[in-house]
């Protein structure tokens, strides 16, 4: 699940959750590496937010004279639990993107475009979109509407849900102001949420977020979910789903994944057989491969 807007941006497949180990850190030198290469010459840089479930990231892309845009890496802080748990801000993922898009804009004598770099934000321009784009009149971050009818108060996501915040407080009663809050949605707390659900850093709730929102302890691996979606309480979640899956393929299907040389038609059958999509399936081959007996061939 892309959040927001943004899948009209990313250019690549979005790291499901199955996978994070797709979400490691491209080192600086890599960064480097890349653009050291490019021809024709970076022109800018650019740094914009992306995110899934799992949590945010930043992109890191080089815009070359003709106008392509290259990415050069990815960079990663962490999960989302970190804004329950109160770490961020502020993001390390921005501010190691900050230092090494300000090395590189010295380097090669270019602008480095990086719109939110103190939190996150999925609606910023690209550098190429820049000229198109509007400031948010309260924190002044740069901002590109999808539709005539988004941002209709020039405010940011942010910003408009501070102003929403001030109002809904103007109306509480003393006793609720001081109280415990929702940890979902930060109303006046007249409950909690299951204990299980605190390692998610949910605690106190309203009656309308327990409602809302199911909590989820996987029979299999204890795991926590919080989530829209009803799951029923014998139901394993999606890892376990998946492991299920992969534990129910048979040795003539495994036989044939094994023995099928080029690793595109390998990640196509795994997509095949366990009805799953490209990059769930590029994880399922790698464990497999890791799990394979020495014997097969
Ligand atoms: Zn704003
Ligand atoms: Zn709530
Ligand atoms: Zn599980």
């Amino acid at each position: 699940m892309l959040r927001g807007a943004t899948a009209r941006r990313i250019a690549h497949a979005p790291c499901q959750p199955m996978c994070p180990m797709k979400k490691d850190n491209t080192s600086r030198q890599d960064i480097f590496d890349k653009a050291n290469a490019l021809t024709p010459k970076p022109i800018a840089f650019e740094a914009l937010w992306d995110g899934d479930t799992i949590g945010w990231h930043i992109l890191f892309n080089a815009i070359t004279a003709d106008h392509c845009v290259h990415w050069l890496g990815m960079l990663s802080g962490g999960g989302d639990i970190r804004v329950f748990q109160g770490e961020v801000p502020p993001w390390p993922e921005a501010l190691r993107a900050n230092a090494i898009g300000q090395e590189l804009a010295l380097r090669f004598n270019v602008q480095f475009h990086f719109p939110s770099p103190n939190r996150p934000e999925l609606s910023c321009p690209s550098w190429l979109e820049r000229h198109k784009a509007f400031s948010c009149r309260q924190c002044s971050i740069s901002l590109l509407r999808s539709s005539p009818e988004e941002f209709k108060d020039d405010l940011c996501d942010h910003c408009e849900s501070l102003e929403r915040q001030k109002q809904r407080e103007a109306q509480w009663t003393p006793e609720q102001r001081s109280g415990p809050r929702c940890s979902v949605c930060s109303a006046p707390a007249t409950t909690q949420f299951p204990p299980k659900a605190s390692v998610l850093g949910y605690g106190p709730a309203c009656a309308t977020c327990t409602d809302k929102y199911t909590c989820h302890v996987c029979k299999r691996c204890d795991d926590v979910t919080i989530s829209l979606e009803y799951m029923a309480p014998d139901q394993p979640c999606d890892q376990c789903a998946l492991q299920e899956a992969i534990e129910g393929l048979s040795q003539s299907q495994l036989d044939i994944i094994y023995k099928t040389t080029n690793k595109r038609h390998q990640i196509g059958l795994v997509g095949e057989m366990l009805g799953i999509d490209f990059i769930q399936a590029i994880g399922v081959l790698e464990r497999l491969i890791q799990t394979k007996p020495n014997d097969t061939t």
